[in-house]
């Protein structure tokens, strides 16, 4: 649920500083090895939304895969789960993308 509020707060700061009244669209990025289920979090922004500027707003979510970098090998890796190896040396991955949420977009009246 928290998550949904920050989300909100997000939206309703743009509102502050752009003047919109309506949002129609919301457009998410979420990380695929971050801690946020879209589904969880879709319903949680419909409840959290009522009456606000969002209430009754689409959220689109985008799901950012997860990626890592290998300091050893120097090179960028996808990442299926968030400490897997890297497949090549098996050293210890950076996490670098898939753990974000981030408002992407806002469509707005
Ligand atoms: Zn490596």
């Amino acid at each position: 649920m928290s998550i949904a509020e920050s989300l909100l707060e997000l939206i309703e700061e743009s509102g502050r500083h752009q003047g919109f009244s309506r949002v129609r669209t919301v457009g998410v990025k979420v990380g695929a090895l971050g801690h946020v289920e879209p589904a969880a979090l879709a319903f949680c922004f419909g409840a959290v939304s009522k009456g606000s500027v969002a209430e009754g707003a689409n959220l689109t979510l985008t799901v950012v895969p997860g990626e890592g970098w290998c300091e050893r090998c120097r090179h960028t890796i996808p990442l299926a789960e968030r400490y897997a190896p890297c497949p090549t040396c098996g050293d210890h991955v950076r996490l670098t993308a898939g753990e974000e949420l981030r408002l992407a977009e806002l469509e707005v009246e």
